[in-house]
């Protein structure tokens, strides 16, 4: 997911490039995504590359109850701005830096010196934000048992799940 944007960055404002994703892989220390297929749009912007793209991603997780991995199928679109580091790209290109430190903007994402934009960065942090919080192997996953541990899709037992938390342990002693 490296595209070179030197001639983009030193054509006109709007022009666009159009890239697929195809069957590519982000890892990271977070975790993995595989199988990435996708559509890539750059469009030159007056201080720089703006990345608009939609993809579809692969990824394992834990099941929230029963903590098996579970497979996921994840869907985003992302928009973001990319600033060339440089400024050394003909007329008009020496602008973009110094329009971005007027602007004050601190920006995240930047073309690197050999005008190479990497958009894996952007597209794993869509990928991230769209990871479901909870993921379940199956909607009625029944989950480890409190009680002994097993995991009750593959080890059914027979323990009475009872009041564990101490504040409802001291009401059930009331009751008796
Ligand atoms: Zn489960
Ligand atoms: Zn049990």
């Amino acid at each position: 997911m490296i595209y070179n944007v030197a001639a983009l960055l030193s054509g006109e404002v709007g022009a666009k490039r159009v890239y697929s994703i195809d069957d590519e892989i982000i890892a990271s220390p977070d975790g993995e995504f595989h199988g990435i297929y996708g559509v890539v749009k750059l469009i030159r912007t007056d201080r720089g590359i703006f990345l608009d793209a939609e993809v579809t991603a692969g990824a394992v997780s834990e099941c929230s109850r029963c903590l098996e991995p579970v497979g996921l199928v994840l869907q985003t679109e992302l928009e973001e701005e990319f600033f060339p580091v440089n400024g050394d790209l003909g007329s008009g290109s020496s602008l973009l830096r110094q329009k971005v430190v007027e602007e004050e903007e601190i920006p995240e994402f930047w073309i690197e010196e050999s005008n190479n934009l990497d958009a894996s960065e952007a597209v794993r942090q869509a990928l991230v934000s769209v990871m479901p919080l909870a993921p379940l192997c199956r909607d009625d996953c029944a989950g480890i048992c409190p009680e002994c541990g097993n995991n009750r899709n593959t080890n059914p037992c027979d323990c009475v799940i009872g009041f564990t938390d101490p504040r409802f342990a001291a009401l059930l002693d009331l009751k008796i």
